[in-house]
């Protein structure tokens, strides 16, 4: 990862970058930033530019043997340390570190949510537990292999258990050439024991004229762009899963999904189930979201509280339509909560053909037959 491929966050940068070059890198870190802000991103950029054989002014240089290496996250110097989901005591971050890699390259702005269902880790609850603190303090025992320092990236040290505090004497006086970056995103629920050790790196969310731009470069138009780097609220990572929804299409597919319920027209509600099931769980998902939130604007318009609608004007329009003609709140509410289920059933593999028929049925019930389902309590008017 090189500075250059992280968006924005350039005072940040800077100042990493200054540290390196004064010979100032402090031996624990806290780079501290909401989700999406790309906190982590940074984190091993700066391992990197801190490790590259050939540094730049402003950037490692992408292409030494150590950089190779760490575009892979395959450094024997580097070491990563997160919260996971212990299926045996003896289990470590380590344990799931191909997992780790596969998400990090796919999205190096993941949030934690994201990393639970690379998982399958239905509700469990995450941490950092004792093992992997052993695990750190051993590795970190042995000589560098390699690069000049060794470095340990903690990913939302949150999460680890009181026994985080094995770690002090390490982080407080750690061998020679070794360097802790954690990353969190609540200093609130950070062992104040370990707060106390580290240096404080600051990162704030990104700006709305940042990821309009970011938007921008991948072909968005300006005006949409500006729309959705406002509904990212500073989250690049939301910014890219509302790019997805958006290149999908999902708007034209939901309100014909909606209006052929309406109408109970049966041949029209099989041929939108086949579309739907070929299309792909991470689309089925996206597709759910998008009604989620386009339900969510109807309700706004239906309590009267339009302004606050975020749908571009077209979609807008015919949610307008809907709200006066189709929809009640109770009816809104109940379809938000079918598709909430199905949101649910489809994260968790279920047979999407039956899936979207049974969500198609409930809508004919709800929309046609004005039945809202048992087990749904919301407001009846
Ligand atoms: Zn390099």
């Amino acid at each position: 990862m090189q500075f250059k491929e992280i968006v924005g966050q350039e005072a940040v940068k800077k100042h990493l970058i200054e540290t390196v070059k004064a010979g100032r890198v402090s031996h624990a870190q806290l780079f501290l930033g909401p989700e999406g802000s790309g906190s982590l991103a940074l984190a091993l950029a700066y391992a990197q530019y801190i490790s590259c054989e050939q540094p730049g002014a402003e950037d490692s240089c992408g292409e030494c043997a150590s950089c190779r290496k760490y575009e892979k996250l395959v450094h024997p110097d580097l070491h990563f340390s997160y919260p996971f989901f212990a299926q045996h005591k003896e289990d470590t971050a380590q344990t799931f570190i191909a997992q780790w890699r596969e998400a990090f390259l796919a999205n190096p702005y993941l949030g934690l949510d994201e990393w639970r269902n690379s998982l399958n880790a239905e509700n469990k609850q995450a941490n950092i537990n004792i093992a992997e603190c052993h695990q750190i303090l051993q590795k970190l025992s042995l000589k560098p292999f390699e690069g000049q320092y060794k470095i340990l990236i903690m990913w939302l040290p949150e999460y680890l258990d009181k026994e985080g505090n094995t770690l002090l004497k390490i982080i407080e006086e750690p061998p020679q050439k070794t360097l802790f970056l954690l990353v969190a995103q609540h200093q609130e629920q950070i062992l104040s024991t370990i707060l106390s050790r580290t240096q404080l790196v600051k990162i704030a969310p990104l700006s709305d004229v940042e990821i309009e731009h970011y938007l921008i470069d991948r072909s968005v138009s300006p005006e949409k762009a500006k729309q959705l780097a406002f509904l990212s609220e500073g989250n690049l990572s939301t910014a890219m899963s509302l790019l997805g929804e958006l290149e999908s299409d999902n708007f034209q597919l939901f309100t014909d999904w909606l209006r052929m319920t309406f109408t109970d027209k049966g041949p029209s509600i099989l041929d939108f189930v086949e579309t739907i099931a070929k299309s792909g769980r991470e689309n089925q998902k996206a597709f759910l979201r998008y009604g989620i939130q386009f339900l969510r604007d109807c309700v706004l318009i239906l309590s009267g509280a339009e302004d606050l609608v975020r749908l571009p004007e077209n979609e807008r329009t015919v949610a307008l339509n809907f709200s006066q003609k189709v929809l009640s709140l109770a009816k809104a509410e109940a379809i938000i909560d079918e598709l909430e289920k199905a949101h649910y059933h489809v994260e968790r593999n279920a047979n999407p053909k039956i899936l979207f028929l049974d969500v198609s049925l409930q809508f004919v019930k709800i929309l046609k037959f004005n039945t809202i389902p048992k087990g749904t309590h919301y407001i009846q008017n």
